[in-house]
């Protein structure tokens, strides 16, 4: 995994995801486990939670605003039952979209255009 660091970390970060939702953020200790049968790896954007949380706990703002693969899941759960750690990671994802919308209110996540043009998200090969 390669997160290019532009920025300096912001502590506030996680406080904020937490108010969001991501309760347990903290409890994640990068072990992948969810990503392993995340059903948007087969698509153009996978969501790879993992290091979603890792930017987190990083404080990386600018990062995190501009990933939009929060917005590939297709909210299964998969990830919330494969967690060891019951670190909720799908409450982990919503908490980063409610973030994201918040920190900037014009915000609009480019997959909506592909919700309206294929009905979902996930632009599966076949
Ligand atoms: Fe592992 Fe849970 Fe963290 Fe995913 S959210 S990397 S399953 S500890």
């Amino acid at each position: 995994m390669v997160i290019k660091l532009s920025e300096e970390g912001d502590k506030n970060l996680i406080r904020e995801l937490v108010e969001l939702g991501g309760e347990d953020l903290l409890k994640c200790y990068q072990c992948g486990t969810c990503i392993a049968d995340c059903p948007t790896g087969i698509s153009e954007s996978p969501l790879n939670v993992k290091k979603l949380i890792h930017i987190c706990k990083l404080g990386l703002r600018e990062v995190l605003l501009e990933d939009e693969s929060p917005w590939m899941c297709v909210t299964c759960g998969g990830c919330e039952e494969r967690c060891p750690r019951g670190a909720e990671p799908f409450e982990i994802i919503l908490a980063i979209r409610r973030w994201q919308c918040k920190e900037d209110e014009t915000y609009v996540p480019l997959v909506l255009g592909e919700i309206y043009e294929r009905g979902h998200t996930q632009n599966v090969a076949g």
